[in-house]
């Protein structure tokens, strides 16, 4: 008999503690484990049913009563437990369930795993039961005691609760070490238990409010410590002030892992991080590597009190885990580095979103989930930016003092526990008095999102506009195809900014029907209007002609994040077909002179994004041409050299002219001033400004010799600094000329491209126009050692994705026959997205790409 893949664990067994004593042997990869599980029964027992992977169980028996009543074990494959059948009956009640069994270390990224000479584990969603049998579902909170031996004389042991013992672990095997007791945790679901062991060495010690802070890496790294140090003790105590309740872990430890799968792992005071999120410094890290940096940091944090103090029941509502810390560390970072405008990364994220979710293929942000595997599955940026957003438009809608309230009150309610969806909008309408699970149901429950058209009524009287609301499809085709999700309305709290006799004002409008005709509080009259002001709101909007003429004289009034908001829901328009490539290439053109580096980068991505899929080859040195007229310059005036006083803005507008010259339109004359840098690019600060950094080692690296690509791939071995590391990794991926794109396809199987790199290794190749073809040669026919190296959930769905950069319809076709051949476990999704992604835009391209050259030719 088989329990199933879906299987969940009864209720009425409810572990409260775990008592485990872990035998490492960090020589051969293995462990055994001696577990104490306190439970409670519901219901008298013959059986209890634990999650358990590759762990050969010795030994199991229940304390009950003074009796000892042993038990055989069980073990199911598909459910991934271990079911204890006892000798005897256990009754309700309290009863102690002991298990000894032994195991080894995971392969990939997951359980127990090794990541250079560090052992780390990585839990989350469901991989606890690697290293311990146990009730691997968030639902089932409890105590965790953990003492750990084998651990070697000079290595460091980091865990969930502080070190309250370390002894010699009396070992007689000539393997013995240490052994340490860890501090027992408050209840903690399992997916959220940690255990690292290697060579780690320690940052001085800061302290924030009464809560001690390291970071932890390598020796070589150490000096790296320090930015995420101030990061931290600067925003937990921020964290503790919106949430009203202190830092519920005692001590915090964020550790950085030499490979690691996710981004960073919030696992409870002990939060592991991909070494690039966490290690920089300050004097020597582009601006974009030290917000990252900030971001990842804060959002980790905020888990502490939202998915580690209250957790969800099940993974269905992972996405308030997740959307909620993306939002938090947007806010907090905010707060701290206001300078920085954080929140307009947000608009990139944001974007990313947008696009997912106008696709047949998304999913509702709280979806059915069955089991762990479909849980992974949502990791996404419909979970995260998506949810973060949905957040960002209800506190919007509230008020942020109101929001922030119904949050405390969650808070408090549920610390220690769990609790759904339900019971956040419920803590958020009791606070509000508004009807927030009306509204918030339509957004987190239903796919996709309503695009508002915004369009001037000229009836005389007062200025009015009618908006009105229908869901937004990237595919022109696909309303046809999803029935009554088509007809889906929401509850859209609209805000419009217009500017009228007396200046420019906010007017919130909450449209619940298909379509409504509002009223401008305006004086006299209303020259322009916009339908999404501070593009706050998660939806797209479309303007009528008249509506848009007026607009774009005025296009400098509008906010930053309005102006990409005005850009990106262009594009989405083009690309569904609602509005002409040619307007939005005209669009472009007009914003020229624009200043914002952030709106500049949004028109240099889409330029990007044009000249890497849609373009024909004889239209690119047109295209080429036009760019360096658009920026050359500007980018000119500004020079290579910013002065000592120059401010972050200018740096990252510069940073911005020379990618468009350099990697879109490459101009010879900007590409060989970024050749003659590359020398200097590798001493740190140098004379290239941190922000140069991209393009100066891709401009060289495209343009790569023999000496220069073993020059760049000798620099990937010597480079302590994380994001330097994997700038010169990328660089190699980028060769385009002579056997040296061959060259760097041969190494992506190789141990020179560490898994955690992997997939983003293979999407640069994929990108590239000289070692595309070979790429994914690669991928068809050494699919076996392909799939080895993306042995995790995480980077074989990145690796998926990653083939949509091919361009073509051969491409699609080719990607398409290929995945249908070669189903991946835990990938549907990414799949279903990829192979809709890449349909769409190969149509795109059939359609625009005429036109872009009947454009362009019309222009010279
Ligand atoms: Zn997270």
């Amino acid at each position: 008999m088989t329990l199933g893949k879906n299987f969940r664990l009864p209720t009425d067994v409810k572990p409260k503690a775990y008592d485990a004593d872990l035998r490492l042997d960090l020589d051969g990869d293995r462990f055994e484990g001696e577990l104490a599980i306190e439970v409670a029964l519901g219901a008298a027992r013959r059986a209890i049913a634990v999650h358990a992977v590759g762990l050969e169980v010795m030994d199991a028996h229940a304390e009950v009563g003074g009796r000892s009543i042993p038990a055989k074990a069980t073990a199911d494959a598909e459910s991934e437990t271990v079911t204890l059948t006892f000798a005897d009956e256990l009754p309700a009640g309290e009863a102690l369930v002991r298990i000894g069994y032994r195991g080894a270390f995971s392969p990939g990224l997951r359980g127990l795993y090794r990541a250079g000479s560090i052992a780390v584990t990585q839990f989350e969603a469901a991989d606890a039961r690697r290293l311990f049998p146990c009730f691997d579902e968030p639902a089932f909170k409890a105590v965790w005691r953990l003492r750990v031996s084998g651990v070697p004389n000079q290595a460091i042991a980091i865990s969930n609760g502080k070190v309250i013992r370390d002894e010699n672990d009396g070992r007689g095997d000539g393997r013995g070490g240490r052994r340490l007791t860890f501090a027992p945790t408050p209840p903690l679901s399992s997916y959220l238990v940690a255990l690292i062991v290697g060579p780690l060495e320690a940052s001085p010690v800061a302290v924030a409010r009464d809560v001690p802070i390291t970071t932890w890496s390598t020796a070589e790294k150490r000096q790296l410590t320090a930015f995420a140090q101030e990061v931290a003790g600067a925003v937990l105590p921020r964290l503790e002030d919106y949430f009203g309740l202190p830092y519920p872990f005692g001590k915090l430890d964020q550790i950085g892992v030499p490979d690691f799968e996710a981004g960073a792992m919030e696992n409870a005071g002990a939060v592991t991080f991909r070494e690039v999120a966490l290690l920089a410094d300050p004097a020597t890290a582009p601006l974009a590597v030290q917000k990252r940096v900030a971001e990842v940091i804060t959002h980790e944090l905020a888990h502490q009190w939202f998915g580690n103090l209250v957790t969800m029941v099940w993974w269905d509502d992972l996405w308030l885990n997740e959307a909620f810390a993306t939002w938090m560390a947007y806010k907090i970072v905010d707060d701290w580095r206001p300078s920085w405008r954080i929140w307009m990364d947000f608009e990139g994220g944001k974007g990313a979103a947008l696009a997912l979710d106008a696709m047949v293929s998304a999913h509702p942000i709280r979806a059915d989930v069955n089991n762990a595997e479909e849980a992974g599955e949502s990791f996404d940026a419909i979970t995260y930016e998506k949810g973060g957003a949905v957040l960002r438009m209800l506190e919007g809608f509230l008020g942020a003092d109101r929001f922030r309230d119904g949050i405390r009150l969650y808070m408090r309610r549920h610390r220690e526990a769990n609790a759904t969806a339900d019971d956040l909008w419920g803590a958020l309408g009791e606070a509000s008095g508004q009807p927030i699970q009306e509204i918030s149901n339509g957004w987190i429950r239903t796919t996709g999102f309503p695009l508002v058209d915004v369009a001037r009524v000229d009836a005389g009287g007062p200025p009015t506009v009618e908006l009105t609301q229908r869901r937004f499809f990237a595919d022109p085709g696909a309303a046809a195809t999803v029935g009554d999700g088509a007809a889906t309305k929401w509850l859209v709290p609209v805000v419009l900014r217009f500017r009228d006799l007396k200046g420019v004002k906010e007017q919130p409008v909450l449209l619940r029907e298909a379509s409504a005709r509002v009223k401008l509080e305006a004086e006299g009259l209303v020259e322009w209007c916009i339908g999404n002001a501070d593009a706050r709101g998660f939806y797209r909007t479309n303007y009528d002609d008249a509506t848009l003429a007026r607009l774009l004289p005025a296009v400098g009034e509008l906010r930053p994040a309005e102006r990409i908001a005005l850009i990106s829901d262009q594009w989405a328009l083009v690309r569904a077909d609602q509005a002409p490539i040619e307007r939005f290439l005209d669009l472009v053109v007009s914003l020229r002179g624009e200043e914002d580096h952030v709106v500049l980068d949004e028109v240099v991505g889409r330029l990007g994004l044009i000249e890497h899929r849609f373009l024909a080859d004889e239209d690119r040195g047109a295209f080429g041409a036009l760019v360096t007229k658009l920026y050359g310059e500007r980018a000119a005036k500004l020079g290579w050299s910013p002065a000592a006083t120059e401010d972050d803005e200018t740096r990252l507008r510069r940073a911005v002219l020379l990618r468009a010259l350099i990697i879109t339109a490459r101009d010879p004359n900007a590409i060989a001033e970024a050749e003659r840098r590359l020398p200097a690019a590798g001493a740190g600060a140098g004379d290239v400004d941190p922000n140069l950094l991209d393009v100066v080692v891709t401009a060289a690296a495209r343009r790569a010799s023999e000496p220069r690509f073993e020059d760049l791939r000798a620099r990937v071995k010597s480079e302590t600094d994380p994001a330097s590391k994997r700038r010169y990794l990328h660089a190699l991926a980028r060769a385009e000329e002579g056997r040296l794109p061959a060259r760097a396809v041969s190494l992506a199987l190789s141990d020179e491209v560490p898994m955690q790199d992997f997939s983003s290794f293979m999407s640069v190749l994929l990108s590239n126009r000289a070692t595309r073809e070979e790429a994914f040669a690669m991928i068809r026919d050494r699919w076996t050692e392909t799939r080895a190296k993306a042995d995790s959930p995480m980077i074989v769905r990145r690796l998926v994705e990653a083939m949509a950069a091919l361009p073509e319809r051969r491409h699609y076709e080719a990607v398409r026959a290929f995945l249908e051949a070669h189903p991946i476990d835990g990938a549907k999704q990414a799949i279903a997205q990829t192979l809709e992604r890449m349909k769409m835009d190969a149509t795109l391209r059939d359609r625009i790409l005429p036109r872009i050259s009947a454009w362009l030719r019309a222009r010279r």
